[in-house]
């Protein structure tokens, strides 16, 4: 059988872990018998990355601009137990906050949906992706507990030396206190991503806020948005017959529970991270769970959302035979290589990704699956190895 070819490379970026394990299976089983695999390599495993201090992943962000996709392995952002577990020279940073401060990205999560696995909303039908604003508001905010009596300003010092100042509240007891920030900048890259992101996957966007209240704050989110789309995208959107929607994040939660799914859902810092944990638990699982990183200028890196599943390492250590789910790893891969296909203009590639999801999906919709998804199966399944299941996917693919 001939394999598909590929024009350009896509940036691969090995990791740590049972992910690591599963990784090299992966391509061995499902990508190198069906294609003449170029990739850019980088090893970001944490010996690398301490090897290299950490250039490496520095490197690999350089390579995704370069090359516009990615794909990534999970990888160990280590803390003081690794440290002492891998003797590392340095607590060195998370390798995807570096990525993203390179690529100014924004993170688009979304499930892996099957037939036999139900979500906890009857109604969901398609996947809901959430899009998560990754820079300020809270996470960059300057708080203080307050344990006496006084009164709490809003202060801006302007480069030209005006001021203005704005009673917050006049503390007549002990309270909290809290003050936070966005930058323009960052909300106008964190909408081009996220209409970018609607337009390559052809769905609606929603994008919700609390300018009622936060008027002038969140109300500047909404403005940056509705610029961005009214001069840039809304003749695309009208072409392709998209949707787009600002509306109130109390709405939208109520409006998202009521859907049939199939949309992206722009969200601040905030809701973002307490929305995708609730999009991805009803729908089911962290195994089935994607994760793209979309740059504004139009890079791609594909990656699982789960971690190195490190449990499930240990116990491959010592000889069990890991029943991981590698079915978000694969989807990495068919997204990276979709999207180089589409790309280069390398249509089979695009049909190889499509091919490759069908028959993960398919394999365990005929009730071949892996331990974790086995609770969750509305049909009757056997679960089998992480090698099993690759084989019989495999086997769908001919
Ligand atoms: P995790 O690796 O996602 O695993 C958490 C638990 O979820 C596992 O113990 C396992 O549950 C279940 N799980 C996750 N993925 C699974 C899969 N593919 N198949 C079956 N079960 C799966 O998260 P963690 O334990 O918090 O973190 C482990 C390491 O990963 C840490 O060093 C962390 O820094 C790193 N991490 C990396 C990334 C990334 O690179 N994007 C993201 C998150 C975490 P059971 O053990 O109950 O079976
Ligand atoms: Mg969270």
């Amino acid at each position: 059988m001939e394999k598909i070819g590929m024009l350009s490379p896509i940036v691969e970026m090995d990791g740590d872990e049972m992910t690591r394990i599963l990784w090299k299976m992966i391509k061995e089983e499902l990508i190198l018998p069906f294609v003449d695999l170029k990739t850019e390599y980088y090893d970001l495993g944490l010996r690398n990355r301490d090897d290299t201090e950490d250039r490496v992943t520095t490197e690999a962000a350089e390579a995704i601009k370069k090359w516009k996709v990615g794909v990534k392995c999970a990888t160990i952002t280590p803390n003081a137990q690794r440290m002492e577990e891998y003797k590392l020279r340095k607590m060195w940073k998370s390798p995807n906050g570096t990525i993203r401060s390179v690529l100014d990205g924004t993170v688009f999560r979304a499930p892996i949906t099957v037939s036999c696995i139900k979500p906890y909303v009857r109604t969901w039908e398609k996947p809901i992706t959430v899009a998560r604003h990754a820079f300020g508001d809270i996470y960059r905010a300057a708080e203080r507990v307050i344990d006496r009596p006084g009164r709490a300003e809003l202060l801006f010092t302007a480069e030209d030396g005006s001021v203005f100042r704005e009673t917050i509240h006049d503390f007549t007891g002990p309270g909290v206190l809290q003050g936070m920030f966005n930058r323009d900048s960052s909300i106008r890259s964190f909408a081009r991503a996220c209409f970018g992101y609607a337009v390559s996957c052809r769905q609606d966007l929603w994008f919700s806020a609390k300018d009622t209240i936060i008027k002038q704050y969140d109300g500047r989110f909404r403005d940056i948005f509705a610029e961005v789309y009214e001069t840039e995208y809304k003749e695309e959107f009208q072409r392709l017959g998209l949707k787009y929607l600002y509306t109130l994040i109390d709405d939208a939660v109520a409006r998202v529970i009521r859907s049939s799914g199939g949309f992206i859902w722009a969200c601040k810092n905030y809701d973002g991270d307490v929305m995708s944990d609730m999009i991805s638990t009803a729908f089911g699982s962290l195994a089935l769970m994607t994760s793209v990183l979309m740059s504004p200028d139009g890079c791609f890196e594909y990656e699982a959302a789960h971690g190195t599943v490190t449990r499930h390492y240990y116990r491959y250590l010592q000889g069990e035979k890991p029943s991981s789910n590698p079915v978000a790893m694969i989807f990495a891969w068919s997204g990276a290589l979709r999207k180089r296909g589409e790309l280069d203009g390398t249509s089979e590639l695009a049909a190889f990704a499509d091919r490759l999801e069908r028959a993960c999906i398919d394999t365990i919709e005929s009730g071949t699956v892996t331990g974790d998804l086995l609770p969750l199966c509305d049909i009757p399944a056997v679960a089998v190895s992480s090698e099993d299941y690759l084989k019989a996917v495999r086997a769908r693919l001919g």
